[in-house]
This record gives C-alpha cells, sequence and structure tokens, in this order.
C-alpha cells in the first residue's frame, strides 16, 4: 500500500540499521521489475520519478502503474517520491498527484536561499501528511540538465546541516558525500567520506540521510554493453562495501538509477545482437525486466532491508 506514515518508514530504517532502495521509474518493465523484487524479499521501498521521468511517461501514468501494482501487492508499503523537484510547484503537482514524499532541491542556492525554498515546500507538504527531503552540499556528475565539475563538488558541512534542519524542519536530508550521478562518479579510484556521515548523524540523530548517486556500475553489465557494441569504456560507481557502511552510520534511503540502465541496455543489447531477427519488443524488454529483477533483489540485501515490513 502507499502508505499514509513515510517518516515511520524512514526512521524504522534509520533505527533498524537498515536503508530502504529509493529505484527511479520511466516505464512499466522497471516499474514491475522494482516491486516484485520488493515483494519476494519483503522489503519496504521509494518509487521516485524525476521531472523527467514525470515528462517522458506523464505523471498520472507512472501514478496508474504503480497504484496497479499495489493493488498486486497490496501488503507491500511503497512511498512514492518526487525525484528532486526543483521548485514549489513542482512539488505541488507531485502531491496532488499521489506522492506522499518530495524532494526539494536547491542545493544551487546559497544557504540562506536554500532554507526559504526548503521551508516553503515543508509548510505545503507538512499540512498534508508528505514528508520532504532537502539537499545540502553539491554533488558531482550529471543528472538531466544539472551539471556540476566534478572538482567544484562541496561536501555537506555537518554543522551547517544541523543549521540546515533547524531552521526548515525538513524530514530527511540528502548529503553531499563524494558521490555523483550517472555513470562515470570516480576518474580513478573514489572516494566515499563516510566519517562525514558519522559525523553528520552524531548532530542529527532524528534525521534520515540520504545518499544520491549510489549505483554501484556494476562490470559484468559494462563488458555487456561494450562487448555488443556499447561504448562505456571507464564507467565506474560506489563500491557495495561503502554504501553498506554508509548505511550502518545512519544513510536510510539510498537512490539507486544508473544500474537500473545498464542491466535494462546491457540485456537489450545482448538479445538483439544474438538474434537479429528478432523484433518482437516483449523478447527483449521481458528478460530485461527478469534481469532487473534479480539486480534489485541483490541491492535489497547490500541495503539490508529484506524482511523489514512492520506488521
Ligand atoms: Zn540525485
Amino acid at each position: 500500500m502507499i502508505v499514509k506514515n513515510p517518516l515511520e518508514l524512514m526512521q524504522d530504517a534509520m533505527r533498524g540499521g537498515y536503508a530502504i532502495g529509493a529505484f527511479n521509474v520511466n516505464n512499466m518493465e522497471i516499474t514491475q521489475a522494482i516491486v516484485a523484487a520488493h515483494a519476494a524479499k519483503q522489503a519496504p521501498l521509494i518509487l521516485q520519478l524525476s521531472n523527467g521521468a514525470r515528462k517522458y511517461a506523464r505523471t498520472e501514468m507512472l501514478v496508474d502503474i504503480i497504484r496497479s501494482m499495489e493493488r498486486q501487492y497490496p501488503d507491500l508499503p511503497i512511498i512514492i517520491h518526487q525525484d528532486h523537484g526543483d521548485s514549489l510547484q513542482t512539488c505541488q503537482s507531485a502531491i496532488e498527484a499521489g506522492f506522499n514524499s518530495v524532494m526539494i532541491d536547491a542545493s544551487g542556492e546559497p544557504f540562506e536561499e536554500n532554507v526559504r525554498i526548503t521551508k516553503e515546500v515543508v509548510d505545503f507538504a507538512h499540512v498534508r501528511g508528505v514528508i520532504v527531503e532537502a539537499e545540502l552540499g553539491t554533488l558531482g556528475g550529471i543528472e538531466e540538465h544539472v551539471s556540476v565539475d566534478e572538482k567544484d563538488a562541496r561536501l555537506t558541512d555537518p554543522e551547517e546541516a544541523v543549521q540546515f534542519i533547524e531552521q526548515t524542519h525538513a524530514d530527511t536530508l540528502a548529503c553531499a558525500i563524494g558521490t555523483s550521478h550517472g555513470a562515470y562518479k570516480f576518474s580513478s579510484d573514489g572516494k566515499v567520506d563516510v566519517e562525514r556521515v558519522k559525523e553528520i548523524t552524531k548532530r542529527l540523530p532524528d534525521t534520515p540521510l540520504v545518499m544520491h548517486g549510489s549505483s554501484s556500475v556494476p562490470q559484468e553489465y559494462v563488458e555487456i554493453i561494450n562487448k555488443y557494441g556499447g561504448d562505456l569504456a571507464g564507467a565506474r560507481g560506489v563500491k557495495e562495501e561503502t554504501i553498506s557502511e554508509a548505511v550502518q552510520y545512519g544513510v536510510s534511503k539510498v537512490n539507486i538509477d544508473t544500474d537500473l540502465r545498464l542491466v535494462m541496455t546491457a540485456i537489450i543489447r545482448k538479445i538483439l545482437t544474438e538474434d537479429p531477427k528478432q523484433f518482437d519488443p516483449r523478447k527483449y524488454l521481458g528478460p530485461a525486466r527478469e534481469e532487473i529483477q534479480k539486480m534489485v533483489e541483490h541491492k535489497i540485501d547490500v541495503l539490508g532491508s529484506a524482511n523489514k515490513i512492520r506488521n
């Protein structure tokens, strides 16, 4: 069910030392795979929609797919989340469409402006029972129209984080700890600042933290893509051990998008190359869906969220 108490789910995760996977959805197959994986593992889940996804498929279409999955698995706790909301208007329209969680990302603004914009969204959302994720600090990498040079990426300051939460009353906080969006996270062996997570959690023990850009970019899929005509040389992600460690220190929501894209692309490339006469979309989208489900089940083990559904 689409839960009425999303914050409780996040706080359960924080206290229980596990994280809820937040997977981006764009279409039917990806949504089915993510939900089926969580049902099989009995894990709570966050389905998140970016502005790009909302434009691509129409918000209402994706919400209806999620509602249909909800009827298929009525006991599964689901949060529908706006990923990287860029304005109050975006968050309002998400809430009106039935989302129970929104992110307002004003992290590109100066501190005071970030506080002001975030507070506006919090005031609108909280009276409607919707929780708000805000961001402080700047991630590297590229996501849709946002491009921040890796070297200019600014990590979250723990003291500033305390002031930010006190002033905005945001429910959860996306922290910049050295990860970035996309498939090219590090030019060499990248470092994720897990110590910083520890420092922020020490100061904000009731605020679940969110880790963006947390795909691990599994090399087996990168290799399949490259073998069957793709060109993703040098793609690199966050080590799964690092994610597990961050989760132990207070990260309660882990965002994963790139890995889903990689799996889908790898399977489709392989099938179409090996069977050039194939032209039935079900024959490549179906196996891609199965493989995404397998990968998501593995992610649930990394996050420790299996069998965490409250009765
Ligand atoms: Zn993000």
